[in-house]
Parts: C-alpha cells; structure tokens; sequence
C-alpha cells in the first residue's frame, strides 16, 4: 500500500523557529486534530512530546484519550465538557455550558468577528454566570481569527476586539487567573507572540503557510511525503489507452507501471483531470482508480509529494486539504 513518510528532522526544525517566536516550549499547543492534518495523530504526538512540548489541541475527547500520556494538558475543540484534570474543553455557546459535566475544565469561545463559533461578545457576562452557577473551571477565553492568512488589516481589528474581551472578562472576574489565546499558524507568523500566554499551532508545525511571500519571516520545512509502490510494469504501443475511460492515449511506446496509490486512500479522483505532477515530475497518466494510479516508470516506489503547499497549488486547494484527506490506513514512519 502506499504510504507516508515524517520527517521528524524538519518537523524539530520547525518547532524550533516557532519556539524562537514564543520564548517557550510551553506557551506552544501542537494541533493535533483530523489525524494530525493527516500526519498520524500517536506519531505526531510522540513526536511533540519528544521535542519538549507539553500542550496538544484536538477535536474530540476521543483523539485525546489516545494521546493524553503524551502531554499535561489537551485543549479539546468540539466535544460535550467531561471531567478530566489533564483536558479542558471549548465552549462553544451558551448551550455548550448546559450540556457540560458539573465540575468539567472549560475555555470559552468568544465570536469576535469569525461568526462561526463563539458566544457573542455581548453574552459574556451571561456565560461567566452560566460557567460559575454550573461550577465549571474556567481555565482560559479564546477567540478564532478568520483572515489571519490574508493580506488586510482584518486580523487587527479582530485582535482589537479581542484585547475588549480580555478586558470585560478581567473586570468581572476581578483577581481570578485565566489564560487567554488566539493565535493560529498565520497569526503567529504576521505578529509577536512573546506576550501571548498560548499559541494553537496547526499547519505552521507541519511546514506551511499559506500567508503571501512578503509573511516568509520563518523558514518552514515540510513534513510530510507521500509514496506509492509498483504493482505491475508493461510496455504500451502508440495509440494504445491506459485506465479507465482510455482518457490517456499513448503518443509514442511507453512503458508504464501501475502504483498503489487510489482515491480509496485519500488522493482525489478529480486529480486526474489536471493531470498531476508528482514530486519526480512525471504526470499522472489518465484516470485516478481506486486504488491505482499510472505512471511512466519503472521505479519500485515514488514520491507523489513532498510538499503539499506546491501539491495544493496544483490542484487549486490549500496544503490543509491535500494532507487532512490522506486515509488513516496508510503507514505512516518516521525518517
Ligand atoms: C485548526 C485550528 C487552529 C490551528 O490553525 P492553523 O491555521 O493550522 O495553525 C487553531 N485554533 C483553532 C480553534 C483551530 O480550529
């Protein structure tokens, strides 16, 4: 079956310059969510804990019980509130606070401009009370920047009004202390992030941006590479038609190879009629099967990719998409 290589050299490398950006390993949350971006959740994981980071996002309770001896503290994005020291939960709405375990360690969500999760900024004093009457532990507020990647002075206003809530929140919780964070990978990249008590990063550690050139400031390394194996070789003769629907047809006498890399493991069929270029520069010849693609080689085994920013512009999505689809099943090792 094909399968994925980790670079765990390049990711060290990137944990480093963020490192560099916050002071400490420790005001650093690794996102871990969607199979960490379909790096392998356990391997990306042990990896982390490896290099010294402590802190871990995910979505549900579920990725985090399989990964909890790897850290203090997991910050769990989209799951019902349950006791548990070593996770804390994102509230989400007001109705997040009904639903959660009495007792249960939360952060609130607050909407400051995204307009997809959060509590308005003007349900804050109610969600405090909500978070108190319900004796849930308030262990941070955070905010989600919607255009961190863009180049406009969006994220500036919506840090604004994030630096409002702060103060709401402070004033009504007087002298209780609680952690407050809103940076992703790209605004950690555009701003300072030493007075910043956490940053999420996500796709920054995995070696992207997908912010404009002029945001370069950190030398990013990809992570990941994608390889498939030879099943079969054979020779084509001119005019003859490869994969399903003959949508390739010989210009010359080739020889071919099938590869064990399909849309049945996360590359998509639709690949197929751009034409992909894959990492040793060959293009993809006709249909992506299910579990097949064909090239014009004989090697045992290719690199699809190794770069999922340059794969994504190919395919005219983003590096996020191109790795998060790569299916569970395939092996993942480390390099
Ligand atoms: C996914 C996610 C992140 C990480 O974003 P990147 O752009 O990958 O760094 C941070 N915070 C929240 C709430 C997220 O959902």
């Amino acid at each position: 079956m094909a399968f994925i290589k980790i670079n765990k050299e390049n990711f060290f490398h990137n944990l480093s310059e963020f490192t560099k950006k916050t002071g400490s390993k420790e005001s650093i949350a690794i996102v871990l969510k969607d199979n960490a971006y379909g790096h392998g959740l356990e391997l990306m994981a042990k990896l982390s804990s490896e290099f010294g980071l402590t802190q871990a996002v995910v979505r549900t309770y579920n990725e985090a019980k399989k990964i909890k001896k790897y850290f203090k503290q997991i910050l769990i994005l989209g799951d019902r509130a349950i006791v548990d020291d070593s996770c804390s939960f994102v509230l989400n709405s007001l109705e997040d606070i009904e639903k959660a375990q009495i007792g249960s360690m939360v952060e609130l969500k607050v909407d400051t401009g995204m307009h997809r999760n959060g509590i308005a900024m003007e349900e804050i004093e109610e969600a405090l009370k909500g978070i108190e009457e319900k004796e849930l532990i308030l262990k941070g507020v955070m905010t989600h920047n919607r255009s961190a990647d863009e180049l406009s002075s969006e994220l500036f206003w919506q840090q604004k009004n994030f630096e409002e809530v702060k103060k709401n929140v402070v004033s009504i919780l007087s002298n209780k202390k609680i952690r407050f964070h809103s940076f992703n990978s790209a605004s950690s990249l555009r701003l300072s992030c030493k007075n910043e008590d956490l940053i999420r990063l996500g796709i920054g550690a995995y070696g992207y941006s997908e912010l404009p050139n002029i945001y370069d400031s950190l030398d990013l390394k990809p992570v990941l590479s994608l390889w498939a194996k030879r099943i079969a070789t054979r020779q084509l003769k001119k005019g003859e038609r490869v994969g399903y629907g003959g949508t390739f047809i010989a210009p010359k006498c080739m020889t071919i190879s099938t590869y064990d890399l399909g849309y049945g493991d996360g590359w998509m069929r639709s690949n197929s009629f751009n034409s992909f270029i894959i990492a040793e520069g060959l293009p993809i010849l006709g249909r992506v099967s299910m579990d097949y693609v064909i090239l014009e080689s004989n090697k045992d085994e290719v690199c699809i990719f190794n770069n999922a920013l340059n794969a994504g512009k190919q395919l005219k999505t983003i590096s996020y998409e191109i790795t998060t689809q790569l299916h569970e099943k395939l092996e993942r090792g480390e390099i």
